[in-house]
């Protein structure tokens, strides 16, 4: 079976690195908050090319902790993409505020700014784009929009570290962002992880303390804070892996590069690839079919394990029964039709071969 994802092949490359960095935090005695956060927050941020780096427990944190800086919570709206991950949505709910869902456009996926004015009332505070797939939201507009209603732009960068903006990293690109490093996401932990990036001291200093319990000086409370933070060798994993990320990346765009220049059905749409190649960083290659399920079974058969992203769209989840009725119809759609290819940083060109020849054959008869 061709894997969608091989993260043992992945984290086998690194494996002596991986095991030295381990060693190192075992022999320091010292497991929470120590030398390893702080030196990967201050890689990670001169990555991103931003001030502030806060390492956290995962990505649904990171993105609650802003929230939580920024002080919002009940009658607040906060607009995000029907289309996306659930825990875009669940950090929102988690901090009492309420999301207001807007449609993605359906050749990038992403946030649509255009279908944004109309969902800002008086109670919206902030515009969390997710830049999904790999690919970043359409920040240009969507800033300009958050500019004009004096609304913050929060990044949910989940899936996109690395990933460009006009020569701009993710990260770097809002008010604020979320990042997980959840061990399937380019840059994985070996367990969970994640971060916020920011050039608001401000909200970092605010951040930093509400991590640990709300706190900058052991057993003194600013806030009523969380334990929210990222572990010592978690942060030394995710060093090791840093330094590799930008290559996985080239390997993820070198498929990708293949599928679009060889995959030729009529029955597949294939995703737009960016204008600049070099910014999009592939978390995932999906691809539209009317039929999918078929799709998905014929590839099964030939021994190809593809993943669908997502199969129920957030609004039809029983966790948010409260949206039941309503109608997201490009978010529905996209849900209905689409499937992700085999992407690992390792594939062999052999094996993104037979993916290629395998959907080219599908439907012919
Ligand atoms: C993975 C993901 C998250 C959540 O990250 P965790 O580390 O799993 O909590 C949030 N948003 C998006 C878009 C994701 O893909």
């Amino acid at each position: 079976m061709i894997p969608f994802l091989n993260l043992k092949e992945i984290n086998k490359q690194y494996k002596e690195e991986l095991k030295e960095a381990a060693g190192r935090v075992i022999d320091s005695g010292w497991y929470i908050l120590g030398e390893e956060v702080a030196a990967f927050e201050k890689e990670f941020a001169a990555y991103c090319g931003v001030k502030h780096c806060i390492g956290v427990s995962n990505g649904l944190d990171a993105l609650k902790l802003i929230l939580k800086a920024y002080g919002y919570g009940a009658g607040d709206e906060i607009i995000v993409p029907s289309n996306t991950y659930i825990a875009s949505i669940l950090a929102i709910s988690e901090v009492g505020a309420t999301p207001v869902l807007v449609e993605p456009n359906s050749n990038t996926y992403n946030i649509d700014p255009k279908q944004i004015e109309e969902k800002i009332t008086e109670k919206t505070k902030a515009i969390l784009a997710v830049h999904l797939y790999g690919q970043t939201a359409d920040i240009d507009a969507v800033t300009d929009i958050a500019a004009r209603y004096q609304l913050k732009v929060i990044e949910d960068a989940a899936q996109a570290q690395g990933a460009r903006y006009r020569g701009k990293r993710t990260g770097n690109l809002g008010d604020a962002a979320g990042f997980s490093f959840y061990p399937g996401k380019n840059l994985g932990a070996l367990g969970d992880a994640g971060a916020i990036t920011t050039n608001d001291s401000e909200l970092a200093e605010k951040i930093t303390a509400l991590r640990n319990y709300g706190s900058h000086k052991k057993y003194e409370n600013l806030y009523k804070g969380y334990n929210h933070r990222l572990d010592e060798m978690q942060a030394a994993m995710l060093r090791v892996k840093l330094n590799y990320l930008d290559q996985e990346n080239e390997a993820r765009r070198m498929i990708a590069d293949r599928y679009h220049q060889f995959i030729n059905n009529e029955e597949i749409i294939l995703p737009t690839a960016p204008e600049n190649a070099e910014e999009h960083v592939w978390h995932v290659f999906v691809i539209r079919t009317k039929e999918r399920n078929r799709l998905q079974k014929f590839l099964t058969d030939k021994g190809i394990q593809t993943v669908i992203h997502y199969p129920i769209p957030p609004h039809k989840q029983q966790a948010y029964t409260e949206w039941k009725e309503n109608k997201y119809p490009i978010s529905e759609k996209i849900h209905n039709e689409v499937l992700s290819l085999p992407i690992s940083p390792v594939q062999s060109l052999e094996d993104t071969k037979r993916i290629i020849e395998a959907i080219n054959q599908y439907g012919q008869v």
